[in-house]
């Protein structure tokens, strides 16, 4: 693409890239830093088993079903109660750190890459179903509910979540994108 340009333009070129460049690590190590001082307090919100930094965990929730190549976060979380959640983004936003949610990666957009890198919420732990009304229709459930978790308590009331036959679909991430159209 430089090849089109003047040599003066060319040389402009390059050195604004390099600035670019230079922007873009410096906010990696401020981001890198401030990951750093919230790692105790992710550990006391939602204990030590539920705060990762592995390589294989970071790099299994920056990518999805998608073409789009991983994006790892910089630490992974995995919250048990909406008060997890609430308190660890506390924290995020504190520090000014990106949040990103994690249902089970099947999602065909890209959308669980970390672009900009920060922390990963992964709702794993949230399987519980909340509340039934069948005269309505109607189940209130955690971000963790998949499909088959679904059915298999619906099993004796006669009622059936049809949607997203062949996998394991999380339930709540399918109604957040509106109404299943697959
Ligand atoms: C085989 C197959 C069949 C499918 N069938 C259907 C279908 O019948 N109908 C249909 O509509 N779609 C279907 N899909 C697409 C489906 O909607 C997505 O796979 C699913 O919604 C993604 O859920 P997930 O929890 O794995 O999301 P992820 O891939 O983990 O995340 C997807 C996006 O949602 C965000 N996100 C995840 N959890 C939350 C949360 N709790 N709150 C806010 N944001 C969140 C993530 O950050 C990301 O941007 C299908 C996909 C596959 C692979």
């Amino acid at each position: 693409m430089l090849l089109g340009l003047t040599p003066s333009r060319r040389l402009l070129s390059v050195r604004r890239s390099l600035i670019q460049c230079r922007s873009v690590s410096s906010e990696n190590t401020a981001r890198k830093a401030a990951v750093d001082r919230v790692l105790s307090a992710f550990r006391s919100i939602c204990g030590e088993d539920c705060v990762s930094l592995g390589e294989a965990i970071r790099e299994q929730h920056g990518k999805d079903e998608s073409v789009h190549k991983c994006r790892p976060p910089d630490v992974v979380v995995f919250p048990r109660c909406v008060e997890e959640v609430s308190s660890l983004a506390k924290v995020c936003h504190d520090h000014n750190l990106p949040i990103i949610p994690f249902g089970t990666g099947t999602g065909l957009e890209g959308g669980v890459g970390a672009v900009k890198g920060g922390v990963c919420f992964s709702l794993r732990n949230m399987e519980q179903i909340l509340d039934l009304h069948q005269e309505d229709f109607d189940v209130t459930v955690e971000p963790g509910v998949t499909r088959k978790t679904l059915n298999a308590y619906l099993r004796d009331t006669g009622l059936w979540f049809p949607v997203g036959q062949s996998r394991s679909l999380p339930v709540y991430t399918l109604f957040l994108k509106g109404l299943p159209t697959i």
